[in-house]
């Protein structure tokens, strides 16, 4: 059934900020390997860092420091990052941040002075988000994606990654197993190192931001392949989706942190503030404590005509907010929402995760000759990520990857021969919905069951019974997605088919987050148990492990600053 296969020395799965990064290290490390970027979309024009609005964190400024930055992200993590990682990822932003000025060709908004503006992002001690107005991503991918494309590394689009093969004695990665998305047909692409950057993706639930090509395709291959994955109870919420009926895309687009920022109002269905019940911080409080109190309000019941709450930035004055917020209002305009003198409906939408693949420093895992990076990777941001470290992360170990990867190519890199058998069952699976027979089942109850599942039992208020109930509705959402059929068996660009895939692999993962939310009996950041509503000891801190369905909680490292104790030397 595969009909062509391809070797390489480097795969590279993803082209966002991770991959492209990667692609581009490795090419610059070992001029010699050959290199291929392996995409669903069209290299440049899919995935998250593209959609980046915010900016990008980095200690760059005069009173800033890495160590500041370093215990922003530990303390906004509630102190369950991996410590060395972080570490890592606040010491090599700084590289990254003038390799994108200086050698990629990215330009960022400046001061009057020509330094670099850096501003404002919920949860830091000092303003250190570098941005390009309210478009970084785009400016950073556009001009990650030129550089790629001006070298000779090769590209294959709209090409779907479906499982990683190791070799017939599993003892390492031989290859991944791709459906081209334009014919339908299957291929085999062995390679000496892949690197998994598919870029996470919380789209299983009912509001979401990232683009529609992310379904955890990277977390679910590399679970069914074996591998730990850590955190993944941790899923982040931003507080202002834009709600605007389901008929729109536009609903779960986020609209941006600085309208609280700036002082805009959360008002209820009975136009009423209510953040001040919730947190003397009132709208300014963080994203898990602002999505939870909105949370409730809606569960209360008290809501506006789409199930959701208001925004309001009227008080602001209205010539003030176009301005300020010119982009934002035009969104909202869009979707038939007035930003500047009226009410736009808003509700809590699934944004980042913070959960993924356990690595090491230098982005292995544990499966020799794959490596991970940027958001399918786990153990950077603990409990909570802060606005501006997404960006950050993928760039700076989508780099260590590449090089990383060309030094292990170069030292201990074989093209391995695939297990066959690992293939033709991948191959098989993928078969299921054109074998099941009567066709005629629906996709869009089976998404509605796991948007219901996910939103109200794992999302932002969860507790024991909800937890386990969503356990027993996602296993019997996955039978029925194995008993599904397809109508026909056209295999090109095959929409529907994609979407099967799609949603098998977001309830793989979303069984995977339950378990790990059902292990974890306390309150953390993003994850909130009404039945366990305690942080418990920060001294204890542990991180969940999940492998296949085994759950371990496993104690946090504190190699370099243990709770209560701080690496600023002006607070000692
Ligand atoms: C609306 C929005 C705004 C954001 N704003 C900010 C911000 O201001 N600051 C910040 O730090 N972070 C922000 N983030 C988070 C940030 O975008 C991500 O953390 C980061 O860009 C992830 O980079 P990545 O390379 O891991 O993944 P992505 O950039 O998402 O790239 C993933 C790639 O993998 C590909 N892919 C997926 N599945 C497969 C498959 N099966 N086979 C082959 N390829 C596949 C995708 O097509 C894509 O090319 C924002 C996110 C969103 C959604």
């Amino acid at each position: 059934m595969v009909t062509s296969r391809i070797d390489t020395d480097i795969l590279i799965l993803g082209s966002g900020g991770a991959g492209l990064f990667a692609a581009l290290h490795a090419c610059q490390a070992a001029p010699e390997l050959s290199i291929t970027v392996a995409v669903k979309g069209l290299l440049g024009k899919c995935g998250c860092t593209r959609m980046v609005q915010g900016g990008y964190n980095v200690a760059l400024a005069k009173g800033d420091s890495i160590e500041r930055h370093f215990m922003d992200t530990i303390e906004g993590g509630k102190w369950l990052p991996d410590q060395d990682l972080a570490w890592q990822l606040v010491t090599l932003a700084v590289e990254r941040i003038r390799e994108l000025e200086n050698e990629l060709g990215c330009f960022f908004d400046r001061n009057p002075d020509g330094s670099i503006h850096q501003k404002a992002f919920a949860g830091q001690t000092f303003d250190r988000t570098v941005h390009k107005g309210d478009l970084t991503g785009i400016e950073i991918i556009n001009r990650l994606a030129e550089q790629v494309w001006a070298r000779g590394i090769a590209r294959l689009e709209e090409q779907r990654a479906v499982e990683l093969i190791r070799t017939k004695d599993g003892a390492a990665l031989s290859g991944v197993l791709f459906v081209d998305m334009r014919t339908g047909e299957y291929v085999f692409v062995r390679a000496k190192a892949v690197l998994l950057a598919t870029g996470g993706g919380p789209t299983m639930y009912r509001y979401h931001t990232p683009s529609g090509d992310k379904s955890c395709d990277g977390l679910a291959m590399a679970w069914r392949a074996g591998l730990p994955l850590r955190d993944m109870e941790m899923v982040q919420f931003h507080p202002t989706g834009l709600l605007a009926g389901a008929h729109t895309r536009m609903t779960g687009t986020v609209l941006e942190e600085g309208l609280r920022g700036a002082g805009g109002h959360l008002l209820n269905g009975e136009r009423e503030r209510f953040m001040g019940r919730y947190d003397p911080k009132a709208e300014r409080a963080t994203r898990d404590i602002v999505s939870r109190a909105m949370f409730s309000e809606i569960k209360n019941g008290n809501t506006s005509p789409h199930g959701g709450l208001y925004i309001s930035m009227s008080h602001l004055g209205a010539d003030n907010v176009r301005k300020q917020f010119k982009g934002m209002v035009e969104r909202c305009a869009d979707c038939g929402f007035d930003l500047a003198g009226g009410l736009v409906e808003v509700v809590p939408t699934a944004h980042y995760m913070m959960g993924g693949v356990e690595f090491a420093a230098d982005c292995r895992t544990e499966l020799p000759g794959l490596f991970v990076a940027g958001e399918d990777s786990g153990g950077v941001h603990g409990a909570n990520r802060l606005g501006g470290n997404g960006v950050a992360n993928s760039t700076v170990f989508g780099a260590v990857a590449g090089d990383s990867m060309a030094a292990w190519v170069r030292r201990e890199g074989a093209l391995r021969e695939p297990d066959g058998a690992a293939i033709e069952s991948a191959v098989a699976t993928c078969e299921t919905p054109f074998k099941n027979r009567p066709a005629g089942s629906n996709l869009e109850s089976l998404r509605e069951k796991l948007f219901e599942a996910m939103w109200e039992r794992v999302g932002i208020l969860r507790d024991g019974a909800g937890l386990e109930q969503a356990l027993r509705e996602l296993g019997s959402l996955n039978d029925e997605l194995d008993r599904f059929a397809l109508d026909g068996t056209n295999r090109a660009f095959n929409l529907s088919w994609h979407d099967w895939m799609n949603l098998k692999n977001l309830v793989a993962v979303s069984r995977v987050i339950t378990a790990a939310a059902i292990a974890r009996k306390d309150s953390r950041g993003a994850h909130f148990r009404s039945d366990f509503p305690e942080t418990g000891p920060l001294d204890e801190s542990a991180f969940t492990s999940i492998r296949f369905d085994d759950v371990a909680m496993r104690p946090v490292k504190f190699t370099r600053v243990r709770p209560g104790q701080t690496l600023l030397k002006d607070a000692a």
